[in-house]
C-alpha cells in the first residue's frame, strides 16, 4: 500500500502529466488506476478521434468519436491543442477542457503519443511531465494486444510494427518506466507526480507568501 500524501495546500499551478507508450505496454490500465485514485485528484483529457469505437469503448468517456470532416473543422478552428496521425486515424486534444482544469491549480492526465507529446511540450513548456511506458519484451507485447482481441489480425499487425518506431521515441521523455509489473510501475508513477507536484517553481506564489509569513513570527 502506498503513502499518500495529502497536499501541503499551497496553491500552485496545474501541471500537464503526459504518458505514452505503444498499444498494449499496459498504459490504460494504468491510467485508469491514476484516476481511481481519488486523492490525486487528475483529470482525463479525453481525446478526439476518428477512428471506429472498440465495443467496450464509451463516446465521450474513452474518446469522443468524431467524422474526419469533424476532426478537420476543429483543428483548422485551432480548437486542438494538439493533434497527430496515429495508425491511420486522427487523434487529438480538445484545448478548452484542459485550460479549464489548469486554471484551477489542477492536474490534467494525457494518454497521447509522442508526436502529441513534442506539440505539447512547444506549446507550453515547463508545465509540463512526460512518462513513457515500455514493455517488458516484444513478445508480452504481442501477447497483450491479442489477449485485448479487440482488433482484427492486421490492424495488431500495424500496431506491432509501429510499436517498434514508437519505443525509440523514448529519449524525448522525463522518466521511462518498464512496465513489469503493473502495481509497482502504479507506484512509480505515483511517487512521480508526488514529486513533481512538490516542484518549487510550480508553487512559487504560495510558497513566498509562506515563507513571508513564517519569517514574519519570531
Ligand atoms: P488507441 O487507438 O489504441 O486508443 O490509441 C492509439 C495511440 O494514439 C495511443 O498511443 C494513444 O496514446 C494515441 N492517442 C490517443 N489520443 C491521442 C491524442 O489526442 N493525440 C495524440 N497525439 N495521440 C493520441
Amino acid at each position: 500500500m502506498i503513502r499518500t500524501q495529502s497536499e501541503p495546500g499551497l496553491p500552485r499551478r496545474g501541471l500537464m502529466l503526459i504518458l505514452s507508450s505503444p498499444s498494449g505496454a499496459g498504459k490504460t490500465t494504468l491510467t485508469r488506476m491514476l484516476l481511481q485514485t481519488k486523492e490525486l485528484d487528475l483529470t482525463l483529457s479525453i481525446s478526439v478521434t476518428t477512428r471506429s469505437r472498440r465495443s467496450s469503448e464509451v463516446d465521450g468517456i474513452h474518446y469522443t468519436f468524431i467524422s474526419k470532416k469533424q476532426f478537420e473543422a476543429l483543428r483548422d478552428a485551432g480548437e486542438l491543442l494538439e493533434w497527430a496521425e496515429v495508425h491511420g486515424n486522427f487523434y487529438g486534444t480538445p484545448r478548452e477542457p484542459v485550460e479549464k482544469v489548469l486554471a484551477q491549480g489542477r492536474d490534467v492526465l494525457f494518454d497521447i503519443d509522442y508526436q502529441g507529446t513534442q506539440q505539447v511540450r512547444q506549446a507550453v513548456g515547463s508545465d509540463v511531465v512526460t512518462i513513457f511506458i515500455l514493455p517488458p519484451s516484444i513478445a508480452e507485447l504481442r501477447s497483450r494486444l491479442e489477449r485485448r482481441a479487440e482488433d482484427p489480425p492486421d490492424v495488431i499487425a500495424r500496431r506491432l510494427d509501429n510499436a517498434r518506431n514508437e519505443i525509440r521515441r523514448w529519449t524525448q521523455y522525463d522518466y521511462v518506466l518498464i512496465n513489469a509489473d503493473l502495481q509497482s510501475t502504479f507506484d512509480d508513477l505515483h511517487a512521480i507526480l508526488t514529486a513533481e507536484r512538490r516542484r518549487a517553481t510550480r508553487a512559487q506564489q504560495g510558497i513566498s507568501a509562506f515563507v513571508e509569513k513564517l519569517l514574519a513570527n519570531r
